[in-house]
């Protein structure tokens, strides 16, 4: 018998495209299918066929409903996968809204590529399509936490919540009497509805995250989002919140909720466009009413807070578009979070030239993306192949992380009931990748290593 190996074939080196793979004499199992975002090198390699034979994949393990951790499941799905797709039930039911957008939007790209000839590729055509889509989620076996479930006759697999969105959770993962435990993306504790990740179970390896491995977050300042929202208001313009769908959404209205109760911002038309959003924010709506495991205790001010909130929906695309001409004073949240597509992109067309605007980024803008072109000061961005001059003014606004930072990840991993005989650092750019590796050898004595991507490691 051989050992069982480890693959780290995506999130090495990079934020975005989440993806290992556990090969065993009998089975192969993948924890996370992500798509890469951000810059073009990255984004060429959703193209590449999947390393192994998809078909040969027993299961695919999802930690949780972002693009970046389930956004080629239709891909593997289109080149033959047709095993389980393991998941909370929460993630199952985000992960379904968040891959119909997706496939709407790859299709949408492609079609306007071609209308508007700007593509390098002819045609261009999409990653996957809403019948790939389609043929993706009956594969789901949602799967409570912290009970075993096999997924392969070698390989059993528990979900524990890790406090970062709705559904989100750390995969371990055992095969041969040897346990890999994945972080996925961990919380932080401070979310106003979720509890924080469970402790880490035993484990011999572990593959933690490090999107905020080199950071330490400031102590959250509601003021700067007041003030941008008043100056913005003050001057008579429109403030535009580019926000991830799925949970960020939840986040933004609930603090524009209490800013506007509180007087500290004027009471002025928010705007949730995103259909995404719309469906996302009924799914929390549904585990808040349900007295889910995973969300805070008393909640009953949370609840009466979505009660109140006096958002405006706009599912079509007419409505989004009499938006990027709004024509009073208002706040427009849109996605996506890193203004790589969706309906953010027309609105950034539009308000980006007019100095009376503002965009509040809300959370972790990769490189290569929009969002981080507009926090790194770019004068000019380029959206459906043509150049936008910006200049709205551009709010940071990190109160609004899910993410743990570097401290946060080094007492979770601390509170490992023994220590793992190595740490496998992911999911991070390089810089911060290796901070934390050394945040972790340094302060907890336990060998770390930031992998390569495609590197293999034996688990045995
Ligand atoms: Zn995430």
């Amino acid at each position: 018998m051989s050992s069982p190996v480890l693959t780290f074939l995506g999130a090495a080196g990079a934020v975005t495209g989440s993806k290992f793979l556990v090969d065993t004499d009998t089975s192969r199992t993948l924890v996370d299918a992500g798509l890469y975002q951000g810059l073009a090198d990255l984004r060429r390699r959703n193209w590449t066929p999947f390393p192994v034979p998809a078909a040969e994949l027993d299961a695919v393990v999802v930690s949780h409903a972002h693009l970046d951790h389930c956004g080629m499941l239709p891909r593997l799905v289109k080149e033959g996968f047709s095993g389980p797709v393991v998941c909370s039930p929460d993630t199952a039911e985000l992960v379904e809204i968040v891959l119909r957008d997706s496939a709407h939007l790859q299709e949408e790209d492609a079609r306007q590529a071609n209308a508007g000839g700007y593509s390098k590729h002819h045609p261009a055509l999409p990653l996957y399509d809403l019948a790939d889509v389609e043929r993706t989620l009956p594969l789901f076996a949602p799967t409570d936490y912290a009970t075993a479930v096999d997924v392969a006759a070698d390989v059993r697999v528990v979900l524990r919540p890790a406090g970062h969105i709705l559904g989100s959770s750390t995969v371990l993962l055992e095969t041969a009497g040897r346990r890999t435990l994945f972080s996925g993306d961990l919380g932080r504790g401070v979310h106003p509805i979720l509890r924080a990740p469970a402790d880490p179970p035993a484990a011999h390896a572990v593959v933690v995250e490090s999107t905020y491995g080199d950071r330490t977050h400031p102590a959250p300042d509601p003021e700067i989002l007041a003030a941008a929202v008043r100056r913005t208001i003050g001057r008579g313009g429109t403030v535009l919140v580019p926000a991830f769908a799925v949970d960020r959404t939840e986040l933004v209205l609930l603090e524009l909720h209490r800013l506007m109760e509180a007087g500290e911002v004027p009471r002025v038309p928010i705007y949730l466009d995103s259909p995404m959003a719309l469906r996302a924010l009924a799914v929390y709506r549904r585990a808040l009413d349900s007295g889910s495991l995973q969300l805070r205790p008393d909640l009953d001010a949370v609840r009466a807070a979505l009660d109140a909130l006096r958002v405006t929906g706009v599912p079509d695309a007419a409505g989004s578009m009499r938006l990027n001409r709004p024509g009073e004073p208002c706040i427009i949240v849109s996605a996506s979070g890193m203004a790589t597509g969706g309906r953010v992109v027309h609105h950034l067309s539009h308000q980006l030239p007019d100095p009376r605007n503002s965009v509040v980024l809300t959370g972790y803008q990769a490189v290569g993306t929009r969002g981080r072109q507009l926090l790194d000061g770019a004068r000019e961005v380029k959206m459906h192949g043509r150049y936008v001059p910006v200049r709205a003014e551009i709010v940071d606004v990190p109160f609004f992380s899910v993410h743990a930072d570097a401290g946060e990840i080094v007492a979770w991993l601390g509170r490992a009931p023994e220590p793992p005989e190595v740490v496998y650092v992911v999911h991070g750019e390089p810089a911060g990748s290796e901070a934390l590796a050394r945040r972790i050898r340094d302060e907890l004595g336990w060998r770390a290593v930031v992998p390569r991507l495609d590197e293999r490691v034996r688990l045995d």
